[in-house]
């Protein structure tokens, strides 16, 4: 198999719900996200796939859905005082962990006709998360 990783960076604000500990209250990160795609059969290019294809198809939107954006659960109060502001907020389902952020970046990059095998976010430099469908 061959595959290639293509490595974003951008900063998120979130905060968890119904959870005892410090990630209860308001913060940021500086994350990295790493979409790998992988294929047994490179293309007429010698390509697995452009490295530009993955930036036009997620970082863009990465860029302008997520990037300094606080990401909230639905149901957060702070979602209505954000909006109230102003403030740019990008709404989850469920708590906006490290682990559901690498499956939403997932699941858009697929959405988008990007064959992703794997994405891998890292929260802080010692903590990160995959997520492979
Ligand atoms: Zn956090």
């Amino acid at each position: 198999m061959y595959s290639v990783t293509k490595r974003i960076n951008f900063c998120y604000g979130h905060r968890l719900l119904d959870y005892d500990g410090m990630c209860k209250h308001p913060h940021g990160h500086n994350a990295i996200v790493e979409i790998e795609v992988r294929t047994e059969v490179l293309d007429r290019r010698n390509m697995v796939i452009d490295f530009s294809d993955i930036k036009r198809h997620i970082k863009e939107w990465i860029d302008r859905e997520l990037d300094h954006r606080m990401i909230l659960r639905h149901d957060d109060p702070l979602v209505k005082v954000l909006q109230a502001l102003g403030e740019p907020v990008y709404l989850l389902d469920s708590n906006p962990t490290v682990e559901r952020i690498a499956r939403l970046v997932f699941d858009v990059s697929r959405e988008q006709g990007l064959p992703v095998d794997r994405v891998t976010m890292w929260e802080t430099p010692s903590s990160w998360a995959t997520y492979s469908g």
